[in-house]
């Protein structure tokens, strides 16, 4: 089979991961017979640097045109990054936006495991997380908040700013059944996460999953306050399974989950269309803080690779391989500074990528 693969290797860390990533997927179709066909895209700064705007169109027909997009991280620091001082609609993120929008990928998911490898790692107690914990977090994409119409202004000599979160019920339900799909495959349960004792559109959300469920009657459904999840991913992850959420509520969850797995650097993610189109990147940033040292995990951009060969190719032996290999990596040792912990081999980014290639079987 043939892989045509946008890459976009993007700002900070991004380029250092993504060649880790690419290392890994040329070993992956090495061994199964595939070749990888890749297609450079430019994003974020360093397409601002080029184009002098974070996403062209040509860029998105470029994407359009391969079968998936792997994606690094894109984004400086904020203080020192010229990309800043643009107006808002210029900065790198502006392109995450478009590109999200342009291809439709209204579903993230990004799943937040925790190796019995990295218990160590992970900041919650012991007894708390005995025998680890593997949740899919399933985000709305393209809606709610970070959608909505924005404004600021001054009235009566204050200044004010107001920002719109809006859904409807066709962007609740393709979300919903996607998650009930995905739970399905896992351990039938889903957790729907809404502020729906405060906000209309989350009893709007409420109400739609509720509907959707009834067409899922293998799943358990429980409805939960987000911050209600955001106690109870701390006090007992072990309990979910899909958590199902909206926009904003679940960048926060995500993050908070990928904290409570040990390291952003291991969360990887998938943000697909309606078709087998899907964008794949780690769920952090772009780490300006240790861009450049050769320090930055690449396992959550390797794990990302693996779940493209899934979604996108169907390539569940491929993206099994991958799995192990980590795995393995881990079992045998092998730690970036992001996951170090006592008695362990401490090794850079281009050495995890390098053994994670060589345990491809
Ligand atoms: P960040 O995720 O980049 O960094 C937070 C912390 O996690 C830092 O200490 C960083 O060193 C560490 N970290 C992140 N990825 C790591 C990895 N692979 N290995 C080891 N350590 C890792 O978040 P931030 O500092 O809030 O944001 C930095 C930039 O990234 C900003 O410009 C932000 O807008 C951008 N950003 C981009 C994306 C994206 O491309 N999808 C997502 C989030 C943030």
């Amino acid at each position: 089979m043939n892989l045509k693969i946008g890459v976009i290797k993007g700002d900070g860390i991004g380029p250092e991961i993504v060649t880790e990533a690419m290392k890994v997927l040329d070993k992956v179709a090495g061994v199964y017979g595939h070749t990888c066909d890749y297609t450079q895209l430019l994003m974020g700064g360093a397409s601002i640097d080029v184009h002098g705007v974070p996403l062209t169109d040509e860029t998105i027909a470029e994407a359009k045109a391969c079968d998936a997009v792997l994606m690094g991280s894109i984004g400086g620091d904020a203080k020192t990054s010229p990309w800043y001082k643009l107006e808002p609609s210029k900065r790198p993120e502006a392109g995450l936006l478009k590109i999200r929008k342009a291809l439709n990928l209204f579903a993230n998911l990004r799943p937040a495991v925790l190796y019995e490898e990295l218990k160590g790692a992970c900041p919650l107690k012991e007894e708390i997380t005995e025998g680890g914990f593997d949740m899919m977090i399933m985000r709305e994409l393209t809606g709610g908040l970070y959608f909505g119409e924005r404004k600021t202004e001054e009235i009566d000599g204050v200044m004010t700013a107001k920002d719109s979160l809006t859904y409807n019920e066709e962007e609740i339900r393709r979300i919903a059944k996607r998650g009930f799909d995905i739970a399905m495959k896992r351990r039938k349960k889903v957790t729907s996460v809404d502020k729906a004792n405060v906000l209309d559109s989350s009893r709007l959300w409420r109400k739609v999953v509720e509907e959707v469920a009834k067409d899922y009657p293998e799943v358990a459904v429980e409805n939960m306050l987000v911050d209600n999840c955001a106690m109870q991913l701390v006090k007992d992850p072990k309990q979910f399974d899909v958590i199902l959420t909206e926009n904003m509520f679940g960048d926060i969850l995500s993050d908070e989950a990928s904290m409570v797995t040990g390291s952003i650097g291991m969360l990887a993610s998938a943000s697909l269309n309606e078709t087998k189109f899907g964008l794949y990147e780690p769920s952090g940033g772009s780490a300006p803080d240790i861009a450049g040292k050769g320090i930055a995990n690449p396992i959550a951009t390797i794990l990302s690779a693996a779940m493209m060969l899934r979604f996108s190719f169907d390539l569940d032996k491929e993206a099994d391989a991958i799995e192990a290999a980590v795995a393995k990596v881990l079992k045998d040792g092998y730690r970036t500074i992001d996951i170090m912990s006592e008695g362990k081999t401490q090794i850079g980014t281009e050495e995890m990528g390098d053994l994670i290639s060589e345990n491809i079987r």
